[in-house]
């Protein structure tokens, strides 16, 4: 068999994309997948819907030890490139909220699209296929896998981050790295849900299911959306998000009456509705059951004149700051990405390149470049596949 020009490992989102791109340009190209299936996480993604993009993608979007690093990759294939893909596949989508574009139907589709345009350009796709030794000659990389040997002239490093590992993560890409002399980031676990313990898991986890608009704050970055309460902690987008940009120790601060001046808000209730039971007033404001929960357990439930102004002060301060403590994340497990990875101080960003290795290219998650949630971290998969595959 003749060998390819181009070998890519991981068939996900970031490595189809380089597939079809390099295959476009007359490149032979191999993706090598170690699960039985292309795109396992596109399938499982966004619900089962693939949030496929986000039409509001800027570099601010994203995590990483240099926040430039994205910028090239993405300004020259943006949301509005795969979009024109996905019409011109005939595949129906909608907005969601903030730009975060759907399918309608499944993420099935993305998946068919990629491979249909693989194919199209030539690209062999070999699952059920690992990689047990690989070398670097100076000239040509040479690969001992479980499916034979194969030689190729550029290798591309397209085998995602840690989480999920059941459904194929694997820390391959980062050793491929450090066998390359790359430098690594400390990776962590993004996009996830946080865990309490003790009276905070207590006293809250029965209201499992219960949402409710919240805004996140931590090491300076903010998200204004749902919270939701789970048996283990806390999850919903505003946690999945700030969880990208909190680590152990850190203050988390949640606001649960965003937009609003909560002792404003709480004194001109004391003086329009005297006589309301406070846990009444509240359950305007909170969900019902999360209202009668504060009060059982904070401020009673008298009406709201027997409250003086010290006690609505505490009131509000409870309000817009609550006294939660998270006591860590679920980890891999539940994360939807990793953060850190393959440092890209040693990483060309226009091509994806090895600064130290020729021919050797990393995209995708394995990249020290994390989106946030809502569609941007397969904009990233897209837009730095596409960079890799102009190139490789
Ligand atoms: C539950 C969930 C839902 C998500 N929903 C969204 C969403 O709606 N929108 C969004 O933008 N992002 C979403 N994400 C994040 C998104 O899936 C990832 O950021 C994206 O898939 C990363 O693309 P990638 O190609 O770098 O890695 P992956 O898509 O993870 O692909 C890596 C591939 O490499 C393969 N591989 C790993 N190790 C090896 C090895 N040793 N040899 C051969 N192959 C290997 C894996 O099996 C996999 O097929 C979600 C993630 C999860 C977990």
């Amino acid at each position: 068999m003749q060998q390819p020009d181009v070998v890519i490992i991981g068939a996900g989102a970031a490595g189809l994309m380089c597939a079809i791109t390099a295959g476009r340009r007359g490149r032979r190209v191999r993706v090598i997948e170690h699960t039985n299936r292309p795109g396992k996480k596109i399938l499982m993604s966004g619900g089962g819907r693939c949030n496929f993009t986000n039409t509001g993608t800027t570099p601010a979007n994203f995590l990483s030890a240099n926040p430039h690093f994205c910028k090239s990759a993405l300004a020259r294939f943006t949301a509005w490139h795969f979009i024109e893909r996905v019409e011109q596949h005939g595949i129906a989508y909608h907005e969601k909220e903030l730009g975060q574009l759907f399918c309608d139907v499944s993420s099935k589709l993305i998946v068919k699209m990629l491979l249909d345009d693989a194919q199209d350009a030539g690209v062999e796709v070999v699952t059920d296929c690992s990689v047990n030794e690989l070398s670097h000659n100076g000239d040509r990389f040479a690969l001992r896998t479980t499916k034979g040997a194969v030689t190729s002239e550029s290798l591309v490093i397209a085998s995602g981050g840690l989480s999920i590992p059941r459904m194929g993560a694997t820390g391959f890409g980062y050793r491929v790295a450090e066998q390359f002399g790359h430098r690594l980031l400390p990776t962590r676990a993004g996009l996830v849900p946080f865990t309490t313990s003790g009276k905070h898991l207590e006293r809250w986890s029965e209201l499992s299911g219960l949402s409710l608009p919240v805004q996140a704050d931590c090491s300076g970055a903010s998200f204004s959306n749902a919270m939701l309460f789970t048996h283990r902690g806390l999850s919903g987008p505003a946690m999945l998000q700030v969880s990208s940009y909190w680590q152990p120790g850190d203050d988390l601060r949640i606001n649960l009456l965003p937009d609003t001046d909560a002792q404003e808000w709480i004194t001109s209730q004391r003086q329009q509705r005297p006589d309301a039971a406070l846990h009444n007033v509240l359950a305007d404001v909170l969900p019902r059951r999360f209202a009668q929960r504060i009060c059982d357990l904070e401020f009673g439930e008298r009406p709201m004149r027997q409250y003086d102004p010290p006690q609505l002060k505490r009131i509000a301060d409870y309000l817009s700051r609550w006294p939660i403590v998270v006591s860590g994340t679920e980890g891999y497990r539940t994360a939807e990405v990793t953060l850190g990875g393959v440092d890209t101080d040693e990483l060309s960003s226009t091509t994806m390149a090895s600064k130290r290795v020729p021919g050797l290219h990393f995209i995708g998650e394995v990249v020290d470049v994390t989106g946030w949630l809502g569609g941007y971290n397969f904009q990233w998969a897209w837009a730095s596949g596409h960079a890799a595959g102009q190139a490789c």
